[in-house]
């Protein structure tokens, strides 16, 4: 009832489609109503300026700035640290490289030099193979991007030493490093290590406040103050300064005293979920680390466009991500017993 008023009487019961899906819940809409609010862009907005003074600290960095989305801080990032014909060193299946319209060649003139990882994950060896000879026959490369946890890869952590490893190798070679932490709140919670000792790696670091955190809107671009003064020349230039996006503020800052430590009971809802579909016959189940869940439906006999339809006609979303691989987050909005019932779903979507 309370969902079908929120969402719409037509919209999917279960929704496992992304951890996006998320609505703002009654107590971050007071928080967002009751924020003090200013001119942003004139940095006269007492609660935009707390919560980047906030990930500012807990990402290790000297500053941070407030913007409209994940793809901005990255589009952002990638611009102050490289020049037009500079290379960018990621992994194969990056959000940067797939999902953002082309933007860093658009928006920056940057190639990108895709190395392929082990679940989203790449060595110190393969980062350093990459670096081009310093010769006006090869682009210069300037920044090293890392992604923790790895969407496309399934969700998965990068170990500490693992990115210290790379960001070393980046480091004595003269680029930059830049960290794509959408979703490092759940890297963090998974793995036990903190923020700031994986933010400290990195020249630039941002979170996701419409991921798992579960805002309406925004994401915070950490680095150096010469960092961050840059970042907010683009931010101008882009469109992104904003006036009274305190109301934005509050419920990043709400989410971050409510939002984050609960997390791990979205990993324990994945990890549950995972059990399950294993147990279903022509399904097979990617490792689960966090809250994203990868599986492959092809020994089924089915496409995954048609589990992902039968299953939404009986009112569950999940992902189709390839002919025969799906994809279900869990997030905020789904409790323990929705997963059990994803699975029975899913398992009558399959036979
Ligand atoms: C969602 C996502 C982004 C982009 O964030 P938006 O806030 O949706 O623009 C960037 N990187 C990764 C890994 C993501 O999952």
């Amino acid at each position: 009832m309370a969902l079908a008023t929120r969402q719409g009487a037509n919209a999917p019961h279960i929704n496992l489609y992304s951890d996006t899906q998320t609505l703002p819940t009654p107590n971050m809409r007071r928080a967002m109503a009751e924020a003090p609010v200013g001119d942003e862009q004139s940095f006269a907005d007492p609660s935009v300026n707390a919560l980047c003074e906030r990930v500012a600290a807990l990402l290790g960095q000297e500053a941070a700035v407030f913007l409209p989305s994940g793809t901005m801080c990255n589009e952002i990032a990638i611009r102050v640290h490289c020049r037009p014909g500079d290379e960018v060193i990621a992994e194969a299946s990056c959000h940067i490289l797939n999902f953002e319209g082309g933007g860093p060649a658009a928006l920056s003139g940057v190639q990108i030099a895709p190395l392929p990882g082990e679940r989203g994950i790449y060595t110190a060896e393969q980062a350093e193979a990459a670096i081009r000879p310093d010769h006006r026959y090869a682009p210069r490369s300037a920044l090293l991007e890392v992604e923790n946890t790895a969407n496309m890869g399934g969700g998965t952590v990068w170990p500490l030493q693992a990115v210290r490893a790379v960001t070393d190798i980046a480091r004595a070679h003269g680029l930059a490093t830049h960290l794509d932490g959408a979703r490092l709140p759940n890297a963090v919670v998974a793995s036990g290590t903190s923020a700031d000792e994986y933010g400290a790696c990195f020249d630039s670091v941002w979170i996701d406040l419409s991921k798992g955190l579960g805002c309406p809107v925004g994401a915070v671009l950490a680095g150096s103050s010469a960092f961050i003064d840059e970042a907010w020349r683009w931010k101008q230039r882009m469109g992104g300064a904003m006036r009274q996006a305190g109301i934005l503020a509050a419920a990043g800052l709400h989410a971050l005293d409510r939002h984050w430590d609960r997390l791990a009971e979205d990993h324990a809802n994945a990890a549950l979920l995972a059990g399950a579909l294993a147990q279903i016959d022509g399904f097979s189940v990617e490792p689960c680390e966090t809250n994203i869940l990868f599986f492959d439906v092809g020994g089924t006999g089915r496409s995954a466009a048609e589990i992902a339809s039968r299953a939404g006609e009986a009112g569950l979303r999940v992902g189709a991500m390839g002919p025969t691989r799906m994809r279900a987050v869990t997030h905020l909005d789904v409790s323990r017993s929705d997963c059990e019932e994803a699975a029975r779903i899913l398992a009558e979507a399959a036979a």
